[in-house]
C-alpha cells in the first residue's frame, strides 16, 4: 500500500506516469527486462474504493450535522463526492500490484488479453512521382 509497482522480477519501480499507461492492460511486458507480469489491481481498487468511501461518509454525516437543513448541505455533500472520486485516481496507482503469472494461470488468460507491443518497424510511405 501506497508504494508504487514494481516489477516482480528485477524490481525495477514503475513510475507513476507507466502505472497510469499500463492501468488497463492485463498483461505488462517489463521494460527492463522483457518478462510479463499480471497487473494485479482488483484488490488494491477494492481496498482504496473502501477506504475513501467509508472516509466520505463519516464526512458526509458530519456536513448534515452540522447544516442547519438538507438543502445547504447539498453542495458540500456534492464536493466531497467529486473529492473522493479525485482521490480515487490519485492513488490508485499506488495499489496497484504487479505480479509473476503463475504457471497454473497461463492457460486461463485468452490470448487476445495479452497485448503484444508493435514492433519499431514503420512503413514509409513511399510517394509516386508523376513526371
Ligand atoms: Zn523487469
Amino acid at each position: 500500500m501506497f508504494k508504487l509497482p514494481v516489477c516482480p522480477y528485477c524490481h525495477t519501480v514503475y513510475g507513476i506516469k507507466e502505472v497510469r499507461k499500463n492501468k488497463k492492460k492485463e498483461i505488462i511486458k517489463c521494460y527492463h527486462c522483457e518478462n510479463k507480469f499480471k497487473n494485479a489491481r482488483v484488490k488494491g481498487y477494492l481496498i482504496l474504493a473502501f477506504i475513501i468511501t467509508f472516509s466520505a461518509v463519516i464526512v458526509n454525516t458530519v456536513i448534515l450535522n452540522l447544516t442547519a437543513d438538507i438543502i445547504s448541505s447539498v453542495f458540500p455533500i456534492l464536493a466531497v463526492s467529486f473529492t473522493a472520486v479525485l482521490l480515487f485516481a490519485l492513488f490508485s496507482p499506488y495499489f496497484i500490484k504487479y505480479k509473476k503469472i503463475k504457471n497454473s494461470e497461463i492457460k486461463e488468460i485468452p490470448s487476445e488479453k495479452i497485448i503484444i507491443e508493435p514492433s519499431g518497424k514503420q512503413k514509409r510511405s513511399v510517394r509516386k512521382r508523376t513526371e
